[in-house]
C-alpha cells in the first residue's frame, strides 16, 4: 500500500518547501524505497503554460509532455526521477474537471459543493499518482501558504486522507521559517507557532516541523517548538540556509528525518546509500575556478525564469570543477553593436535560451554573431538554436531579411517555419510539440560524441511550435551548418552544429531538464569544458580545446 507524506508552509512562500520535498525524496529513494512527488497549485489557471515567467518562473515540461511548475523539475533532479502529467495539479485542473462532470449530468441534480466534491476530485489525483507510479511512498506538496484562502479545499482533501487510508500511512511536514530579529539577534519562534495554529485550525497537527533560519538553530528553540506545537523534540528539523541546494539532502539526513520518516510510516527500507550527494558535496567544495558564462534571455531580471538551465550548468560546472559565473544579459539590451561588446566581452561561453515572442530576438541573433564571430563557446535550446540558425543564414543568404516566420511572417527566407498541415497557435497556446521525442544522433558529430559514442538515440523534451526548414538544408550544410540530430523519419533537425567553431551547438529541445547533478547533460558539459578552455578576460579570446 502507498504511503503518503503531505508537506505544508507556513509564514511565508520561498522558504524551502520544494527543495525540502525534493530532498526528502532522494533520501527515501536512497533506502530503496520508490518514490514519486506530487505538486498541488492553488491557483485557478490550468497549468502554468500561459503565464507569464514573470509571475511564475520557468515551465518545467515532463517527459509525456505536461507544463508544470518549476518544483517539479527539482523532484527530477534531486530524486533523479521522471515525472508525468499527474505531477502537478492545480484548483483550475481541479474545478475545471468537476464543472465538466457537472455540465455533463454526471451528479444527476445534486448540489455540488467543494466538499466532498472539490476534495474528492483532489484524492482522486492523490490516489492516481500512486497507482500509476506503484510507489511506497508519494510526496504531496500543498503549493502556498497554510492561511492563503485558495489552498483551503487541498488542506481539508489532506486532512481526510488520514481517516480514508489510516493515521499510519500518512505524515504531515510542515516547513515554515523563524525569522532573525537583527537588533536583539535572536530567532523568532512565534510565526511558527501561528503556522502552526493556522494548520491545527484545519485539523491538521503536523507530524514533523522542518523550520527554515539563517542562523543557527539552538536546542532551546527546538525545545521551545517541540512544547509549543506538541510535535517531539527529534520531530524539529533544523534546516539551516546552506550554500548549495544539493547539500540539503545531507543536511537532513543528519538531522535524521530519513529515518524518522522509515519509523512513523512503518516503512521497510535498507540502509541509506548517498555516496552520489557526498560526491556532489565533495565536488561543490572543490571548485576553485570558474568559468564566466552570459545567460542571454528576454525574462533575465527573475533567475526563476530559467531555472533548470541555471542548474544544468551548475551541473556540468560540478563535472568539470568550475563554479559558474553566471552573467544574466538582457536580450533586447543587445540591440547595438557597442552593447555587445560591453555585455559580452570576456565571457567564456554563451547560453541563448528558450522564448517566445519577438521582443529580445534581434539581442539573441546578435549574440550568436558574436559568439560565431569570436570563437566563443555558445549553446542555443530552442529559440537559441532557431535564431544561432537564423544568424548563419543571415551570414550565408547575405541578407538579414533571413528569419523566423515567428517574427517576420513576410520574410522571403523563412529558415525557421511551421510545417505545412501544422495547425497555428489556438487560443490556448495549445499545438505545441511537447515531451520527449526521439532524436537520431549523426555519428562523428561533435553532438554525438558529446553523448558518448555507445548512444545513438536519445529522448529529449520539447516545447515549441516552429521547425527548422528543410528548403534551407543543403545550403547551410554546405556552408559548415552540420544538422548532428533528426526525428526517426529525418524529416525533422533536432540538433545543429557548427563545423568550423570550437563548440557552437543549438538544440530543439530544452536540454536543460533532462540535466541532473550527477549526471549532466553532454550538450551543458560540451559547453562548459570549451568555455573553460576560452581565455578569461581579454576581447579576443582565445582558440581553445584541450
Ligand atoms: N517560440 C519558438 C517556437 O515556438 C521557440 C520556443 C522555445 O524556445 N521553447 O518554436
Amino acid at each position: 500500500m502507498t504511503k503518503y507524506i503531505f508537506v505544508t508552509g507556513g509564514v511565508v512562500s520561498s522558504v524551502g518547501k520544494g527543495i525540502t520535498v525534493a530532498s526528502i525524496g532522494t533520501l527515501l529513494k536512497s533506502r530503496g524505497l520508490k518514490v514519486s512527488v506530487q505538486k498541488l497549485d492553488p491557483y485557478l489557471n490550468v497549468d502554468p503554460a500561459t503565464m507569464s515567467p514573470y509571475q511564475h518562473g520557468e515551465v518545467f515540461v515532463t517527459k509525456d509532455g505536461a507544463e508544470t511548475d518549476l518544483d517539479v523539475g527539482n523532484y527530477e533532479r534531486f530524486i533523479d526521477i521522471e515525472l508525468t502529467t499527474e505531477s502537478d495539479i492545480t484548483s483550475g485542473q481541479i474545478y475545471s474537471a468537476v464543472i465538466a462532470r457537472e455540465r455533463r449530468g454526471d451528479f444527476l441534480g445534486g448540489t455540488i459543493q467543494v466538499i466532498p466534491h472539490v476534495t474528492g476530485e483532489i484524492k482522486e489525483h492523490f490516489k492516481k499518482i500512486a497507482v500509476d507510479s506503484g510507489a511506497d511512498v508519494v510526496l504531496v506538496e500543498v503549493g502556498g501558504t497554510v492561511g492563503d484562502i485558495e489552498c483551503q479545499p487541498f488542506l481539508e482533501a489532506i486532512r481526510q486522507m488520514r481517516n480514508d487510508i489510516g493515521r499510519d500511512n500518512v505524515l504531515y511536514l510542515h516547513v515554515t521559517l523563524l525569522p532573525y530579529i537583527a537588533s536583539t539577534k535572536e530567532l523568532k519562534t512565534k510565526p511558527v507557532q501561528h503556522s502552526v495554529n493556522e494548520l491545527r485550525r484545519m485539523g491538521i497537527q503536523p507530524d514533523i516541523i522542518a523550520c527554515r533560519a539563517d542562523y543557527p538553530i539552538s536546542d532551546g528553540i527546538r525545545d521551545k517548538i517541540s512544547l509549543f506545537c506538541d510535535v517531539e523534540r527529534q520531530a524539529v528539523i533544523p534546516l539551516t540556509t546552506v550554500s548549495s541546494v544539493y547539500e540539503v539532502p545531507l543536511v537532513l539526513e543528519k538531522e535524521g528525518i530519513g529515518n524518522l520518516v522509515v519509523q512513523r510510516l512503518g516503512l521497510s527500507a535498507a540502509a541509506p546509500e548517498l555516496s552520489c550527494w557526498q560526491h556532489i558535496a565533495s565536488c561543490n567544495d572543490g571548485c576553485e575556478q570558474s568559468v564566466s558564462i552570459a545567460v542571454v534571455g528576454k525574462y533575465v531580471e527573475l533567475e526563476d525564469a530559467y531555472y533548470s538551465t541555471r542548474e544544468a550548468l551548475r551541473h556540468a560546472g560540478l563535472q568539470h570543477n568550475r563554479k559558474i559565473d553566471i552573467s544574466w544579459v538582457q536580450a533586447d539590451g543587445l540591440e547595438k553593436n557597442n552593447d555587445i561588446e560591453s555585455k559580452l566581452r570576456g565571457v567564456q561561453g554563451i547560453v541563448a535560451p528558450g522564448g517566445f515572442g519577438a521582443r529580445g530576438v534581434d539581442g539573441v541573433i546578435r549574440a550568436a554573431a558574436y559568439a560565431r564571430e569570436n570563437n566563443i563557446p555558445y549553446l542555443g535550446l530552442c529559440l537559441g538554436m532557431q535564431m544561432m540558425i537564423v544568424e548563419f543564414a543571415r551570414f550565408v543568404l547575405k541578407s538579414d531579411k533571413v528569419h523566423s516566420a515567428e517574427f517576420a511572417a513576410d520574410t522571403p527566407y523563412p529558415v525557421i517555419h511551421l510545417l505545412s498541415g501544422q495547425p497555428a497557435a489556438d487560443s490556448n497556446g495549445g499545438v505545441m510539440r511537447l515531451g520527449n521525442y526521439p532524436c537520431y544522433l549523426l555519428p562523428g558529430t561533435r553532438v554525438a560524441q558529446a553523448y558518448g559514442e555507445d548512444v545513438s538515440i536519445v529522448l529529449e523534451r520539447h516545447r515549441h511550435r516552429f521547425e527548422f526548414n528543410n528548403d534551407y538544408r543543403q545550403q547551410l550544410e554546405e556552408a559548415g551548418l552540420v544538422f548532428s540530430g533528426f526525428s526517426p523519419d529525418g524529416q525533422l533537425v533536432e540538433v545543429c552544429e557548427l563545423s568550423d567553431h570550437p563548440w557552437m551547438v543549438g538544440c530543439h529541445f530544452h536540454a536543460e531538464f533532462r540535466s541532473r547533478p550527477n549526471r549532466p547533460h553532454p550538450l551543458f558539459c560540451g559547453l562548459v569544458g570549451a568555455a573553460k578552455n576560452v581565455m578569461r578576460e581579454g576581447s579576443q579570446p582565445t582558440l581553445p580545446l584541450d
